[in-house]
């Protein structure tokens, strides 16, 4: 049988893989999506989008999508810790939520995820993928020119050759790739057995009306003293998350609902039960030659802070333009390197923070022990710094640290451009964290700086968009200065030598 030839291959149609094949196909590069499944997520998993993922979404062009895809009621969030659902709120995340319009553009989206997941592939499909469903990855082999897999048909039984220049393996939590290419994994392990109860029940007149509603419960009548009770995307279909027991019977969950909602009279309906681990791993290598790891495939941590679904989404973007560039020779094949050393830093400590969270809210203290306090949220979403040998031109004698507080940002390589308006040389306004696209973009007060950028970006075929402004001290660069900044938003290199932008530019991309 022929075999079949195509450029990347994305294993996983989840959040991750769809994600992948969206900025993939966004930066010029059209890839094969299978999924064994039949079609995407419809369980209820993930829930909302914070608003770095918004940004990424907004580049492909699904920002409003994604918020049309919120679930019924108003577009307002109730998450608390309280004794249950009509009982005592011992604490209000939402009013004690830092004020991020000050560090984004972007207000979260409240889609789950599985209609995120239906957002996802639309455009995946509208720029180019294919995606095949009922399509099992069940063996992969690779060479220093590609990687060989055999894919089967799930509905013919018939496995069929396929040859990628490079595989993205997205195949979640319970994938095999990364087992297959002798990754393995540190971190907690599995940390608490739980088990999901969805049921029907009107529970309008104590939870409101509020999109989404998340109680995290803490009473002394709740197994293990502790659930979670959080609304779906279904009008009165609801979720009651418990500590698992193998021994507990449909009547012992009646009780437990009882319990977390505070109405023993409560009439409802269970209509699905499913039991798994909250886990703590990461993947000890995001790359082994031409495979990459995206999503839980490369980072497992227990849902308490909302952040599975968000980073997996968030690694297609910061992958997507590397391996597009790459593939289209833009860049030498060294750039993949900087995506496990850009994304695994962040990984560990986005999975340390969701346990952190998980020990406060469920009061472990043991594993509250293990991974300290939680880092102060603005910090994880908008304050991370990419190590110094990810692809940037690191700045001779500074501090290598892997965060900072926004509201104190350095604007240094390696962080995000910060959200500021600058002015333009003609009198506009220019804010960069506005202007993010699959481009470089250089935002210059040096005299000549633009055409140096665009000259430079235009000898290497990449494109670039070139902003002269009157001070670039803004960006907490110097008052006179070029800031060369990636199509992913993060700074490559600041600087006030015109012919520095070349040779910046080259270094970022391993020319
Ligand atoms: C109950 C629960 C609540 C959660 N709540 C939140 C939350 O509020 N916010 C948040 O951000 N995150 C949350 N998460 C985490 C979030 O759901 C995951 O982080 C997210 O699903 C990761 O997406 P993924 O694409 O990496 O993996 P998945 O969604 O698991 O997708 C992997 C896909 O790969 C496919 N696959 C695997 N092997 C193969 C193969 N060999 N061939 C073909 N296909 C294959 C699978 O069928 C699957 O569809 C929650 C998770 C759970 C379980």
């Amino acid at each position: 049988m022929s075999t079949e030839h195509i450029d990347v291959v994305i294993v996983g149609a989840g959040l991750a893989g769809l994600s992948c094949a969206v900025f993939l196909g966004m930066n010029g590069v059209k890839a094969l999506v299978v999924e064994r499944r039949e079609g995407t997520s419809i369980l209820p998993k993930a829930r909302g989008a914070n608003p770095v993922t918004m940004e990424a979404l907004r580049t492909a062009g699904l920002a409003e999508a994604i918020h049309r895809a919120m679930p019924p009621g108003k577009p307002a969030i109730t998450s608390v810790v309280s004794e249950s659902l009509t009982g005592k709120v011992l604490y209000d995340h939402v009013a004690h939520r830092p004020d991020f319009s000050k560090f984004s553009p972007e207000r979260p989206g409240m889609a789950s995820q599985a209609r995120a997941e239906e957002v996802l592939l639309r455009r995946a499909l509208e720029l180019g993928a294919q995606v095949r469903f009922k399509t099992r990855c069940e063996s992969l082999a690779q060479d220093d020119e590609g990687v060989d897999l055999g894919l089967c048909d799930l509905d013919t039984e018939r496995t069929r050759q396929v040859r990628a220049r490079y595989v993205i393996a997205s195949d979640g939590i319970r994938g095999s790739i990364a087992g297959w290419l002798g990754i393995g994994t540190h971190g907690l392990g599995a940390i608490k057995s739980v088990t999901a109860v969805r049921f029907k029940a009107d529970l309008a007149l104590w939870a409101g009306d509020n999109a989404m509603v998340i109680h995290y419960l803490q009473n002394p009548a709740l197994p293990d003293g502790a659930g979670v009770l959080v609304s779906t995307d279904y009008k009165d279909e609801w979720v009651a998350n418990m500590s698992a027991d193998p021994e507990r019977d449909e009547a012992g969950m009646r009780e437990i609902i009882k319990i977390m909602t505070g109405l023993p009279e409560l009439d409802f309906e269970i209509i699905g039960t499913v039991s798994y681990d909250y886990g703590h791993r990461i993947a000890d290598r995001f790359r082994a030659g031409r495979v990459l790891l995206t999503g839980d495939a490369a980072h497992v941590m227990p849902p308490t802070g909302g952040q599975g679904g968000n980073t997996a989404v968030q690694d297609g973007y910061y992958l997507g333009w590397k391996l597009a560039a790459v593939i289209q020779g833009k860049a030498g094949p060294a750039l993949l390197d900087s995506y496990e050393v850009e994304r695994q830093p962040y990984a560990e400590e986005v999975c340390n923070w969701q346990v952190a969270n998980l020990a406060e809210r469920r009061r472990i203290g043991t594993l509250a022990e293990q991974v300290g306090a939680p880092l102060d949220h603005a910090t994880l979403l908008f304050g991370y710094i990419c190590p110094p040998n990810g692809a940037l031109v690191p700045e001779p004698g500074s501090e290598d640290l892997r965060f900072e507080h926004p509201a104190q940002a350095s604007g240094r390589p390696g962080a995000r451009v910060p959200y500021v308006e600058l002015e333009g040389v003609d009198g506009q306004k220019v804010a960069p964290r506005h202007l993010l696209g699959p481009w470089f973009m250089a935002f210059t007060a040096v005299p000549g700086g633009a055409e140096a950028a665009l000259a430079a970006a235009g000898e290497l075929g990449v494109e670039m968009k070139a902003y002269p402004v009157t001070s670039t001290a803004p960006l907490h660069a110097g008052e006179q200065q070029t800031v060369l900044v990636r199509p992913d938003g993060v700074v490559a290199w600041r600087g006030d030598d015109n012919a520095g932008i070349g040779r910046a530019l080259r270094a970022v991309l391993c020319r």
